[in-house]
This record gives C-alpha cells, structure tokens and sequence, in this order.
C-alpha cells in the first residue's frame, strides 16, 4: 500500500524520478502535489475531448491528499458542477491509476485559483489549445535567466500575430511590436493600461515571445508586481539580495504585470525604483501594465510614476463590435471549433465588458455543445449567457426563452425555427415547392412536429399546405431512417430540440 506523508514539499525530481512514474510505489513516500496533478492531468487530457479539457481543467489543483481522500480545487462554482456531472468518474479513475488507494474524490471550490499566478497552479502550458504542440516550449520561447535558471515561462500561445488589432488597441500593439524589435530605443520605458480582461498581459506576453524569435540569446524576465515582491521578501529572508539584484538586473526585457498591486508596499517599491533605474540606465527595456495611468496610480511615489511616464503611454479600451466578432473568430480558430457567424455576432453583442468574459462565453458554449453532441446556436449561448448573472437583458435573442412561459415553442415557432436554421423562407416551407433544401426542411420540421408536439398525421398534413397524411408518414420516416446514419443531421436536429426548449 501506498503512503503518503504531506505537506512534506519535495519535489520528486530531486530522486531522479521521471514525470510518467508510478506513484503509488511504496518507495516514494513523499508527493509532490502539483508533480502529481500534472501527471494525472495529463493522463487526463488523453481521456476527454481537448476543448472540455482545457475549460474545466485549466486552473484546478489538488488541495489535499490523504488516506484514501483526495480533495480537488476548482476556480469557479460553474465547474464545479459541470465536473461534478460530467467528468467525476473519469477523474477519480485517472487518479487511481497512478494513487490505487484513493477511494473518495472530494471536489471544492477555491476562488484564488482564479488568479493565474496562484502558486498553486500547475504549468498551464499542458492546457494550450493544440495537444501536441502546447506540451514541450520551443526552445526559443523559454525565458532565461542570469544563472541559467528557467523562471515562469512565457505562454506562447500569446503572441503579437494572434491579438486582434481594432481601434482601441492600435497603438499599444504597435508600441508592442516596436519594442519587441528594438528594445531599449523608441520607447522605454512601455507603459500599457486598461480594464481587466482587454488584453494587457496577451500583448506584454506577446512582446516577450516576439523578441525572443528575434534575438534568442536575451533574456527576458516576465513578472507580476506580487510576484517581484514574493521574490524580494524570499530574497531577503535568505539573505540573497545580491543574486535578487543581479537576477533582475541582468535582464535584456523585464516586465512587469499588473503593477497597480505593488502599492502599499513600501520596501518592494524601493527595490523595484532601483531596478527599473539599474535597467534604464544600462538602456535595457522595460514594460509594465497597469489597471490605470500612470497619474491615477495616487499610492505609488511620484518619483517612480514619474519614471513611467518618460516613455510611452498607451491605453486598451473594450473593442466595438466588429473587433470582437474578429476576436472571436480568432478564438475559434484557436480551438478548433465551427461556429455559426450568426452565433458569433450574438455573443459579441451581448458581452460589455471584457475579452476574457467573451473567450468565457464562447468556450462554454463549445463546450456545453460538444457533450450534447450539437452545435452552439443563439439559443444555447443565450442560455450560458443567463447564467452569468450580468446578463439579464439579451440583444438579439429568442423571444421564447425571455418569456419563460411559452417554454415549448407552438407549430408556428417550430416551422420558422427550422426554417431560419436551413436559411429557407418559412412560407415557402408551408408551400407546394419541390426544391430539394425546400423539401428536407420541411421533412425535418413535419419529424419534429410529430416528435416532439405530438400532431397527427393528419393535423401536419393539413399545416404544411393540405398535404395527405401518407405524406406526412413518407416525410417522417425518412428523417428516421436517415438519423441512423447521418451523424451531422443528428446534430442538426438535436441544435433544433435546443434551440426550442424541448431538451
Ligand atoms: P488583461 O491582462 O488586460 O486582464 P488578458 O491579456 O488576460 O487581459 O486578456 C484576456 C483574454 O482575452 C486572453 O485570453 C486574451 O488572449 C484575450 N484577448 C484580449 N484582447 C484580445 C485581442 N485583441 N485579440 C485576441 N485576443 C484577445
Ligand atoms: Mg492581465
């Protein structure tokens, strides 16, 4: 039996233990939490489809293992229940192939986990949207440090080619690119700032992974304020300020996210007013992101904010509409997946306030799909979009699921449903055309009518134009028989079911 002693950190690596070991040897005594995680998880992502994988995986850890009970930390209560449902039993079977004794799956909900610098997380590079390509960094995106040392590694699925550039972030992006081919001169220090979820650390990344395809042998330090502070104090308590300083100090690149949390901080400020002079001095590039300009950062000493403006300042708005159906395309490339644009076009309307809330929507809605089996339509995104509480005015909608009591669509709903999904007139579905599309729409919607209203034959033949009831029957069963092999009009019809509220 296996056993495990915790909170004993140690990582397995240091018994020249390969990542793919069994871990349920009695000879590893010690476990490495996020080494185990990360090992299941990959495991994991060979078992499910991908895009569920990355939605529902991305930022969970193991909180706690112990004694047959292996307590798992998810970032949002939404999947938590969705995990809960869907995946509980292929979880908890993918842990115990590697922890046979583990009997019970306790899952919780962690809000820190939302943040992406928990320390907790494991490399998020096992969740990028390509399986193959995401595992192993190409040599050039690795970020380096003075002392040979790896420190967190840029993401490179952010990259400068990948942000969609509008109106609203035309400038940051081209600050970005300029840099990112010759740092230290135009513009130094790059001051970016905008909302949460615009896009700020997409693009710092982006400049990071940019200039490493160009000059390979820089090194380049991407940090945020609370993890240049977490460094400091652990510097400081180990008594290693001198290789703090000449980690950070020997940097061709050294950016810093997020900024705004360095407030307050007094010492870390200091540390951090050295550095950024040390750099700038030596004409080493440095960029920073913020929530605000900047004048507004009102904590902050004016000496350093007064460093920050020497450079350049940009600001990232939320796009207009058409850059995020561009966004949105964009991501849907990313992951692979086929989206309706009148789909897209509904999602982008009815997100106001951050890109990362219309990545949310639309990943939800890939992935709530992809279990049923269908395709996302207006109306399951409508669905996933009342879910967020914000969102309780849809533009665009369907005026069936606003009104909560005609739930189940009438005949009229049904036909001009079907009708609108297959881009056919609904008058012409009711009348006497033979035209092929014209005709299986018909046949799809005179199925649905008997399937899931109930009609009589007689009573569908008499709504699509007087037809006789053998009619209806042909129509009916040939849909039928047709479900049996035809993957992509199952999906068809279970989209339609949906979209109407009989599922
Ligand atoms: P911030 O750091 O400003 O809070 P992020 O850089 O984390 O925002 O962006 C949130 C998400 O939105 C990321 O997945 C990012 O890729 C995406 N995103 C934001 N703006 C764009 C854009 N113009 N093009 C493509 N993706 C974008
Ligand atoms: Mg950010």
């Amino acid at each position: 039996m296996a056993r495990f002693e915790l909170g004993v950190k140690k990582n397995l690596r240091q018994y020249g233990v390969p990542l793919l070991k069994d871990f349920s040897s009695p000879s590893f005594l010690y476990v490495d939490k996020k080494e185990l995680w990360t090992t299941i998880m990959l495991r994991l992502s060979t078992v499910i489809p991908h895009s569920q994988f990355i939605t529902w995986f991305r930022r969970s850890v193991i909180i706690d293992i112990d004694k047959g009970l292996i307590i798992v930390g998810l970032a949002l209560p939404m999947a938590l229940e969705w995990v809960n449902n869907h995946f509980r039993d292929h979880l908890l079977k993918t842990i115990q192939e590697f922890v046979p004794d583990i009997q019970e799956l306790n899952l919780q909900v962690d809000a820190g986990l939302v943040n992406d610098d928990d320390p907790r997380h494991i490399a998020q590079d096992l969740f990028s949207q390509n399986p193959n390509k995401g595992r192993k960094k190409p040599r050039e995106a690795q970020v380096m440090l003075a002392e040979g040392l790896t420190t967190k590694i840029l993401d490179n699925s952010y990259t400068l080619g990948n942000f969609v550039i509008g109106s609203e972030n035309r400038l940051a992006h081209a600050a970005c690119l300029a840099v990112s081919g010759a740092p230290g001169r135009n513009y130094n220090p790059l001051f970016i700032y905008g909302n949460t979820g615009l896009g700020k650390t997409h693009q710092l990344q982006g400049t990071g992974n940019e200039l490493l395809k160009k000059f390979p042998e820089n090194l380049v330090i991407y940090t945020t304020s609370e993890a240049f502070a977490n460094d400091y104090i652990e510097s400081m308590g180990k008594r290693r300020m001198e290789q703090f300083n000449n980690r950070y100090r020997k940097v061709d690149l050294l950016i810093i996210d997020d900024i705004q949390f360095i407030s307050g901080k007094n010492k870390t400020e200091e540390v951090f007013f050295h550095t950024f002079n040390a750099l700038y001095d030596a004409g080493k590039q440095i960029i920073i992101a913020s929530d605000r300009p900047p004048k507004e950062l009102n904590e902050l000493d004016k000496r350093l904010t007064g460093r920050f403006e020497m450079g350049m300042v940009c600001d990232i708005q939320f796009p207009e509409l058409e850059t995020r159906i561009a966004i949105l395309q964009e991501k849907v490339r990313k992951y692979e997946a086929i989206i309706d644009p009148k789909v897209l076009e509904f999602i982008a309307m009815n997100v106001h306030h951050s890109i990362r809330e219309l990545e949310g929507v639309l990943l939800q809605a890939i992935a709530e799909s992809e279990l049923e089996h269908s395709t996302p339509t207006v109306r399951s995104v409508e669905r996933v979009l009342l879910k967020h509480s914000r969102h309780s005015k849809i533009i665009g909608g369907s005026p069936l699921l606003n009104d909560p009591k005609s739930n189940i669509a009438s005949e009229e709903d049904l036909i001009d449903t079907v009708s609108n999904y297959f881009n056919v007139a609904s008058d012409q579905v009711i009348g006497p055309s033979r035209k092929q599309e014209i005709a299986f729409t018909r046949q799809v919607a005179m199925y649905l009518m008997k399937r899931e209203l109930n009609y009589s034959l007689e009573h569908i033949g008499e709504i699509f134009g007087g037809r006789n009831h053998t009619t209806a029957m042909h129509s009916i069963n040939n849909i039928k028989s047709r479900l049996r092999e035809d993957l992509s009009l199952r999906r068809d019809i279970n989209a339609l079911k949906k979209e109407m509220g009989f599922v």
